[in-house]
């Protein structure tokens, strides 16, 4: 297989609202690794985690807003327009399909997130379609393998499927890298409960955002930003 795959990161999220924490990861993996793309992926309906507060058209407005002058950013809304809940597994089997076997996909998340897979749909097919890039903090720690449930087989599939930088680049899909990166100390949950308390959310996200959520009155009806 050619060393010089062509490369696309995904990173997935409810993006409820969309905020620097978001974009500056994004934009720091997508420097760290050199991917050719990186792509935000907001999801439709996530199964695992509560519904989001404010509809999909809006969730996708202010994630074009938050990256239109921004080249190195892409958002791709495929799981906007699927009927039904999202499964990170359906995505990346119509993106394999709509690109075939020769490019390398790397579906980006959190090690809090990492932690959970083992809830996720058919999760073990996930590393047969693409690279897990995981981003930990500083002095994270590999979860115990010898705990038993969730967390074992994660620490398993840690290290089974341990690769490096350079793996995203050589292979297709496989792979799992972990990524050491300091997180901005920046919540979605915070900016919707500082909205509903009638606070401001400035410089924690984009002001075209900002301008978009005050425009459309988002965020307003309950602490915790259900409408
Ligand atoms: P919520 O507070 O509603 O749970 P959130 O801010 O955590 O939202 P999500 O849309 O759930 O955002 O997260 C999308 C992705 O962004 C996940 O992979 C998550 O780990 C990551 N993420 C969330 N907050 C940050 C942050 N401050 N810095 C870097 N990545 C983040």
């Amino acid at each position: 297989m050619s060393d010089k795959l062509h490369t696309i990161a995904l990173f997935g999220g409810t993006f409820d609202p969309v905020h620097f924490g978001h974009l500056r990861m994004a934009l720091e993996l997508r420097q760290a690794f050199g991917f050719d793309e990186m792509r935000l992926v907001p999801s439709h309906q996530p199964r695992h985690r509560q519904a989001p507060g404010v509809s999909s058209e809006h969730r996708r407005q202010m994630l074009a807003l938050a990256i239109q002058d921004c080249e190195e950013l892409q958002l791709d809304e495929r799981e906007l327009k699927r009927a039904g809940p999202t499964y990170t597994v359906d995505t990346l089997e119509e993106l394999r399909a709509e690109l075939g076997d020769e490019v390398s996909l790397s579906f980006c998340m959190g090690l809090d997130s990492l932690l959970t897979l083992p809830g996720w749909h058919r999760w073990e097919q996930l590393l047969q379609l693409a690279h897990l890039v995981v981003v930990a903090r500083p002095g994270w720690q590999l979860p115990a393998g010898d705990s038993g449930g969730a967390e074992a087989e994660v620490a398993e599939l840690m290290t089974r499927c341990a690769g490096e930088a350079a793996d995203l680049r050589r292979e297709s899909r496989g792979r799992l890298v972990v990524r050491e990166q300091t997180l901005l100390p920046i919540s979605a949950t915070h900016i919707r409960q500082l909205i509903a308390r009638g606070e401001s959310p400035r410089y924690l996200l984009p002001a075209a955002v900002l301008q978009y959520i005050e425009d459309n009155n988002l965020y307003r009806a309950t602490a915790d930003g259900g409408q």
